[in-house]
């Protein structure tokens, strides 16, 4: 049965007074699989009210408090990880095993900024003076607004809410809307730690209403987004304009360099999983295949061979590897950008169609390949977010640099090669914030550093103990006895 959730304002799960709800839609079956509160912009001002309210009691906790809070919202995810994983599945499309792991991805970021409460939050440095001490403090922001994507609607909220709270700032929430049911559930995980009162707010509602509101709100001292390079690029205006702080990550188009000397299999077998998984819906996907002549044709079969494989249906099914797109607006992208390929005279290798049928209701689209692109053309150039790659026919490792770089984003990049030299080379030459040898382009670990250069992010980072970077200010302290 399909459940209604509220708004989690100061403290209290309340209804939107707009009385209308936001239906969220299994892109599997196209049935509704939960409602939110369609919320006015006045709820969006009162959560960042409460917050605002809320930040200097916060602040005063201390921070190890504020890590025991954490490890209570993991052990909530923990208790409800089956639950959160299917909703998460029937909400986006991923199989079931991808969402049980973005699920325990969920609970070891909680449990690693939890732990951050009991690290240092400072150093000492020597001063020029012998009789003085001089070390460094970090400081909260204050209240942060926090927008986030559908295509991981666990990690993404958690990794940009746990280190906002445990370095001593408020947040509010606003999840996407077509997959707000889960983050419904992970926000009960938050409201369900005890955690006082408006130090955690969770609206829900379009991005133009309420997005908007809490983007240009002057309560804000900072904010972290995930999503599109066209939302992105509003929120930093709105932000410098406001004078805080700013986190964007935003798209991909992200390379893998196949040579003529890498593992053929293995480097197979990191494109389909690089670029399909997740029905190619990650901003770390693997989109553009660039691979060295004298394997091309090899590469080129096997990948088709392996391709050919894929079982794509209902991501609780447990014979499907790959799933639907996320929502009618995806699936209809995807098909579109399939469309100027083939106008542009990429050649159609695998795939290119719909699956919809009678046994498949949803937004089903077959894993697809298309051969022969020249890096201009838009299907090597812009993020499709759907399971599609473009392969790109290089001589030299160095022509594979420069198309890998021939394009406005610079997420994550992998190479696959023997030669120790070519990948020192493409580490260094290479214009992305991810870069890796003989592994896929779509990993990410929650203990480093995690964005990317050029059009992909604002160029701070989150994850690990990056995050204290962008969540906290530092002060200089300097202390001479009389
Ligand atoms: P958006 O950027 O529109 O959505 C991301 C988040 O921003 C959502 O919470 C959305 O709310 C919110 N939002 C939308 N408009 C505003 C606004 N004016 N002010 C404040 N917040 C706003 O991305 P889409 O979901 O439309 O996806 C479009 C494309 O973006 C994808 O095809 C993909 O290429 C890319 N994308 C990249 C992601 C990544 O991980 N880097 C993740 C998701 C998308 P609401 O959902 O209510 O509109």
């Amino acid at each position: 049965m399909s459940e209604t959730f509220k708004n989690y304002i100061n403290g209290e799960w309340v209804a939107s007074q707009s009385g209308s709800l936001i239906e969220s839609i299994n892109p599997a079956n196209k049935q509704v699989m939960g409602s939110v509160q369609a919320s006015t912009k006045e709820e969006a001002i009162q959560a960042l009210q409460a917050a605002e309210q809320a930040k200097n009691e916060w602040k005063k906790i201390g921070q190890f408090q504020r890590g025991q809070y954490l490890y209570k919202v993991a052990a909530n995810l923990e208790a409800n990880l089956q639950d959160i994983a299917q909703s998460l599945t029937d909400e986006m499309g991923k199989t079931l095993p991808e969402a049980i792991g973005e699920t325990q991805r969920g609970i070891a970021i909680l449990k690693y900024y939890a732990a951050e409460g009991s690290r240092s939050d400072g150093d000492v440095i020597p001063a020029s003076d012998k009789d003085a001490l001089m070390f460094t403090k970090r400081a909260p922001l204050g209240v942060v607004g926090v927008i986030t994507p559908w295509n991981f609607p666990v990690a993404i909220p958690i990794w940009k809410i746990a280190p906002a709270l445990v370095y001593g700032n408020t947040i509010v929430f606003k999840p996407a809307s077509e997959a707000v049911v889960t983050a419904a559930k992970v926000a009960k995980c938050f409201s369900d730690s005890g955690i006082p009162k408006g130090v955690f707010n969770f609206v829900t509602g379009s991005g133009s209403v309420v997005g908007n509101e809490i983007v240009n709100s002057t309560y804000l001292n900072a904010i972290t987004f995930t999503g599109s390079s066209h939302t992105g690029k509003m929120i930093a205006e709105a932000a410098a304009k406001n004078q805080i702080k700013y986190q964007l990550e935003m798209g991909g188009k992200n390379p893998v360099i196949v040579l003529d000397d890498a593992n053929l299999d293995n480097s197979v077998e990191a494109v389909l999983s690089g670029a399909f998984k997740s029905t190619g819906q990650k901003c770390t996907a693997s989109s553009r295949v660039i691979v060295q002549a004298g394997i091309y044709e090899e590469f080129k079969a096997k990948l088709v061979e392996e391709t050919k494989k894929i079982t794509v249906g209902d991501g609780s099914d447990s014979q499907t590897w790959m799933g639907p797109c996320a929502s009618e607006g995806q699936y209809n992208t995807v098909l579109e950008y399939i469309e100027i390929a083939k106008n542009e005279g990429a050649t159609l290798l695998q795939g290119g169609n719909s699956l919809q049928s009678e046994q498949l209701p949803g937004f089903y689209v077959e894993p697809t390949i298309f051969d022969e692109v020249d890096s201009s053309m838009r299907i090597a150039q812009e993020e499709v977010f759907g399971p599609v790659i473009a392969l790109i026919k290089v001589d030299t490792v160095q022509q594979a640099i420069e198309v890998a770089n021939d394009v406005e984003f610079g997420l994550s990049a992998s190479i696959f090669t023997k030669n120790i030299g070519v990948a020192l080379t493409f580490i260094e030459d290479m214009e992305a914030g991810l870069v890796r040898v003989n592994a896929e382009s779509a990993g990410v670990e929650f203990q480093a550093p995690f964005g990317g250069m050029k059009g992909s992010s604002s160029g701070s980072r989150e994850q690990g103990e990056a995050a204290k970077e962008f969540y906290t200010s530092v002060k200089t302290i300097f202390i001479k006895s009389e």
